[in-house]
Order: structure tokens, then C-alpha cells, then sequence
């Protein structure tokens, strides 16, 4: 049970006041309790889920000897750097390489090692682009900053560089599609800004699992020093006179229905029902949720109310989570570890996301992936819109998951012969899955697009000590995305009790 971070829930030492409540543990609000606590704050760390990581998660099956990674597909070479620096080295040590990045579909078959150098000889001898083309698009993608003109899309820079070559733009967009929804209509800055991150040096992972992740990030929230309290929903923000003055936490935990935990959360928080005094809150949760649920739309100007209805969610994911019997291999020269497939004639972003799946990427974990082991599994993924699977009826819900299951099954035999006969356990996670463990509105996998960046960074200037950190397009979203926002966000909270303290306002130690 320790695994699934419950001891941390019911340990009872909280104080009734802290300098900062950080709300929702994924990897943003763990890193800015971290970072807030290592400088000597004192933090809490409110979680509504009975584990931490938020989407980056695990889960056992087959009475705890199969483990399922959700989102532990791969992120950008920044994230050493990054956990070296804000978390520890250990945890920056079990970063490695996914070697054998893959694609296949109508248009062509490949393995790279996804990074500037073999995508040029890709482009070059495989597609036959001028080595100055490709040398000339990857430093204009390089050089995007927030500052571009948010107004030029990514279909322009391909346009530019790549005119009538759909495969090309299939090559350079699908991954990033596949990663968070964006479309050849998103800002050219922001697809510029992930493609050089993500490509720049290949595809990463973290060695043992997100589970050992998680608790490594655990064991250093506990030795700064950050209160933990899991299954403690925050309710509200609390604010007076236009500053955050505290967070009330709901009555009850949320409804969890696992066959991890084999049903409710076993501990309750003894914070259930309580009121935290805190001189900041930075929400990890949702966007919308935190603006709308949490604080309440009253304490906004009507401006910000009004462009932040308009920010748009991200699309949501379906997967289908397969373990293999035991003894049963999968081959790794032929699937690598990350395979990008796709039926569709071309590369369309709404085929991508539409319910009749024609691109799935599946993630392969082979014993390597948590050494000592031997087991195999197969994570798919695709793209999915909310509406699609919330407005089923219970049977209907259940049939298409079964549909999901089967049609998955058949387009994985071509990768892995006779798959239905090496399958010991399998299960498929909808939007409606998402929604239920994160409570991101429409089950959202990568926060809010762009323009939900503006709006985080603006609660502060509307509600004092009111800050966000979590997906908000796609450059503050992924695993390396939430943690550096998490940093960022961290920082202002920071200055802005120096501020409080300065101004003799707080209780604040500096
Ligand atoms: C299927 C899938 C695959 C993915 N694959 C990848 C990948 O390969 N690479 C990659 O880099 N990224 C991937 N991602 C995205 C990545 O996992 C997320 O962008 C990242 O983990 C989000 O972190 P976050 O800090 O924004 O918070 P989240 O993970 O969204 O966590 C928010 C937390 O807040 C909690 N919370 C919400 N409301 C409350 C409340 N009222 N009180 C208390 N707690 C609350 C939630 O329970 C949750 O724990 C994937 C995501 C999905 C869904």
C-alpha cells in the first residue's frame, strides 16, 4: 500500500496556516512544492486522488504482478537538466535514451533515433529534400520564441519549406499531433518551440518506471519538508479583499472505483472538512477549474472572465494498456520502442483525433524499462475527443472500450504475430477515465492550448497570490513542460511573499 503513497495520507501533521498550498501533485505543482520548499517555505501539497503524479501515473493489475505506465512515452533531453536541478541527481541519472523511434503508414516506413542529425539524413536521402531546405526549416523552427507573431501557423512554415510534400509534413507534425492535439492551425512559434525541443536530441524515458519516478519525487517532497495530504479535494480558494487568504477542503474524497485499491481509498485525510490559512495558493489543477470551480468567477474582472471562457481545452486520449503472458517476448528490432502507425492515405489532424482511430502509437516496454524485471506490455494511444465517449449510455460506453480492445488487437498483430494468443491481461482508459483521476475538464491530456498560457500567467494581476502551473499549451505541457512551468510558477510565488514580507503583511519567513 505504501507504493500507492496512502502512508503520506494520514500522518496528521498539518499545520493550520502555511506560506503556500500547492493544489494537485502532477509534475508542476510537485516541482513548485519542491522548489518553494527547499527555499525554506512551508508548503502543503493538497492531492484529490489517493496517489501523487497526476497523468503521470501507473497502475497494477492481476493482484499488483502487472504495472501499467500512462503517460511515461517519452519526453525531451531538457528533462535531465531539469530534474538535476530541481529535483536530484539520481533521478536525473535514470534518464536514457529511447533508441528505435518508428513510424509506419501508407506514405513510408522508418526508424530514427528522432533528432536534428538523422532527421536531415532522413529528409535528405530518404525524401529527397535539398540538405539547405531542411538545414534552413530547422533553424527557423529553432529560433520561434513566445514573442513570434502567434498569427502565422505551422501549416505556413511547412508551406514555406515543404510545398506539396504532405509525407514530409506527415513526418514532422504526426508526432507532435500524437503528443498533444495541436494542428497544422496552431502557431508556428509553438510547434517551432516542442519540434526543436522534442527533436533536438531524441526521445527520453525514465528508467524503472514512473512508479519509482513518482517516489523518488515523493522521497524529496518529504525530506524538504512538504506536507503531503492525499485524498484531501481542495473545494475552494478563499479569497478577501481581492487576495487569496486560504483553501477549503471538501467533506469527502473523491469517488474512486479501482481494482488497484479494490475500491475506495483505504485512508481518509483528517484534512476532509478543513479550512488552510495560506499567504499563496498555486493551483495545479485545471485551468477553467481552478478560475471557475475553485475561485469563482466574482473575483475577476469581466475582461479576464470573458477571455478565459474562451480559452480552448486540449483533446483527450484513449489507450489500451496489454500485458503479456509470462515467457511471451515482443520483438525489438522490429517494433522499437515507439512506433507511430497510421492507415490514413495522409497525415490530417481530424482524422487523427477522430473516434474512427486510423493512427495509434504504441509504446513497448520491454524488461529494460524496469530492470530486475521480465515482463513485456504494450501501451496504444490515440487521440480523442471528450464528446465522443461522455454522452454514451453505460452499455454503449462498454461496448465501444470492447471495440477499442479488439480493434486495437488486430491492427497490433502486424507488429506483434498472434498478439491475441500472447495477451494475459488488457483494459482500455477513455477520456471519461482522464476526467474522472485529474478532473481536467473534457478529460483534457494536455491542458488548454496556447492561449490559456495568458490566462495562467494573468490570476496573479487579478487575485493577489493566486498563481497556476500545469498544461497550458502545448510548451508548458508534457512531462518536461510541467515540470519547468512548475519552476516559473514556483518563482513568482516566491517574490511575491519577498513582496508580502517587505510590506510587513505576512507571515512570510525569508
Ligand atoms: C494518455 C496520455 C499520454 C501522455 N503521454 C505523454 C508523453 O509521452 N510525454 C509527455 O511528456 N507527456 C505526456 N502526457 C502529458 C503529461 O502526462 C502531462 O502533460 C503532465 O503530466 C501534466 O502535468 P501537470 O502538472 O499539468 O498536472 P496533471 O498531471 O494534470 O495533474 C493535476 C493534478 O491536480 C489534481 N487536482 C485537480 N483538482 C484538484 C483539487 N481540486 N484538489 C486537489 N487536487 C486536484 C489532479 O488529481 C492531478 O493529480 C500524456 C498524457 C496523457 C493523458
Amino acid at each position: 500500500m505504501s507504493e500507492l503513497n496512502e502512508a503520506y495520507a494520514g500522518s496528521g501533521k498539518f499545520q493550520s496556516r502555511y506560506d503556500v498550498v500547492v493544489i494537485g501533485s502532477g509534475l508542476a505543482g510537485m516541482t513548485a512544492a519542491n522548489v518553494l520548499a527547499r527555499g525554506g517555505r512551508k508548503v502543503l501539497l493538497l492531492e484529490r486522488h489517493y496517489k501523487l503524479g497526476g497523468l503521470a501515473t501507473w497502475f497494477r493489475r492481476d493482484g499488483g504482478r502487472r504495472i501499467f505506465d500512462v503517460s511515461l512515452h517519452g519526453f525531451p533531453v531538457g528533462m535531465i537538466k531539469s530534474c538535476k536541478r530541481y529535483w536530484s541527481k539520481e533521478i536525473a541519472d535514470r534518464i536514457v535514451q529511447l533508441p528505435r523511434i518508428k513510424f509506419d503508414n501508407p506514405q513510408f516506413s522508418l526508424t530514427t533515433t528522432f533528432d536534428r542529425e538523422d532527421f536531415t539524413r532522413l529528409l535528405v536521402e530518404k525524401f529527397g529534400v535539398e540538405e539547405a531546405t531542411v538545414k534552413a526549416f530547422f533553424d527557423e523552427a529553432r529560433e520561434q520564441t513566445h514573442y513570434d507573431d502567434s498569427s502565422r501557423t505551422a501549416k505556413d512554415l511547412f508551406e514555406k519549406y515543404f510545398p506539396g510534400r504532405p509525407d514530409v509534413w506527415r513526418l514532422l507534425m504526426e508526432p507532435i499531433t500524437y503528443a498533444n492535439g495541436s494542428t497544422l492551425e496552431d502557431p508556428a512559434l509553438t510547434y517551432g518551440i516542442v519540434f526543436s525541443n522534442f527533436m533536438s536530441k531524441g526521445v527520453f524515458t525514465f528508467q524503472g518506471g514512473t512508479d519509482l519516478f513518482i517516489k523518488m519525487l515523493r522521497d524529496e517532497l518529504v525530506k524538504n519538508g512538504v506536507d503531503i495530504a492525499l485524498n484531501a479535494p481542495a473545494e475552494k480558494i478563499l479569497v478577501e479583499n481581492g487576495a487569496v487568504v486560504g483553501v477549503k477542503i471538501a467533506d469527502r474524497p473523491i469517488h474512486v472505483e479501482s481494482p488497484e485499491i479494490g475500491g475506495a481509498p483505504k485512508s481518509k485525510s483528517p484534512l476532509l472538512g478543513a479550512t488552510i490559512g495560506a499567504d499563496a495558493v498555486l493551483s495545479n489543477a485545471n485551468l477553467k477549474g481552478t478560475i471557475f470551480n475553485m475561485v469563482g468567477r466574482e473575483h475577476f474582472s469581466p475582461d479576464f472572465v470573458a477571455k478565459a471562457e474562451d480559452v480552448r481545452l486540449n483533446n483527450s486520449s484513449v489507450q489500451v494498456y496489454i500485458a503479456l503472458k509470462d515467457g511471451e517476448t515482443i520483438d525489438e528490432e522490429r517494433c522499437g520502442d515507439l512506433l507511430f502507425t497510421s492507415v490514413a492515405p495522409e497525415f490530417r489532424a481530424d482524422w487523427l483525433l477522430s473516434r474512427h482511430i486510423t493512427s495509434r502509437t504504441y509504446s513497448f516496454y520491454y524488461p529494460k524499462t524496469r530492470p530486475g524485471t521480465d515482463k513485456y506490455y504494450i501501451v496504444a494511444s490515440s487521440n480523442a475527443n471528450y464528446e465522443d465517449w461522455a454522452n454514451l449510455s453505460e452499455e454503449a460506453y462498454e461496448e465501444s472500450k470492447r471495440d477499442l480492445i479488439e480493434t486495437t488487437l488486430d491492427a497490433l498483430d502486424k507488429y506483434v504475430p498472434n498478439v491475441r494468443e500472447k495477451v494475459a491481461y488488457v483494459e482500455a482508459a477513455t477520456p471519461k477515465t482522464f476526467k474522472a483521476y485529474t478532473d481536467h475538464w473534457l478529460g483534457a491530456s494536455f491542458g488548454t492550448k496556447y492561449e490559456g498560457l495568458a490566462i495562467s500567467r494573468g490570476l496573479a494581476d487579478q487575485v493577489a497570490g493566486l498563481y497556476h502551473a500545469g498544461s497550458v499549451g502545448i510548451i508548458m505541457s508534457g512531462w518536461l513542460g510541467a515540470v519547468n512551468y512548475g519552476v516559473i510558477a514556483s518563482n513568482d510565488v516566491d517574490s511575491y511573499l519577498v513582496q508580502r514580507a517587505k510590506r510587513g503583511e505576512g507571515s512570510a519567513n525569508v
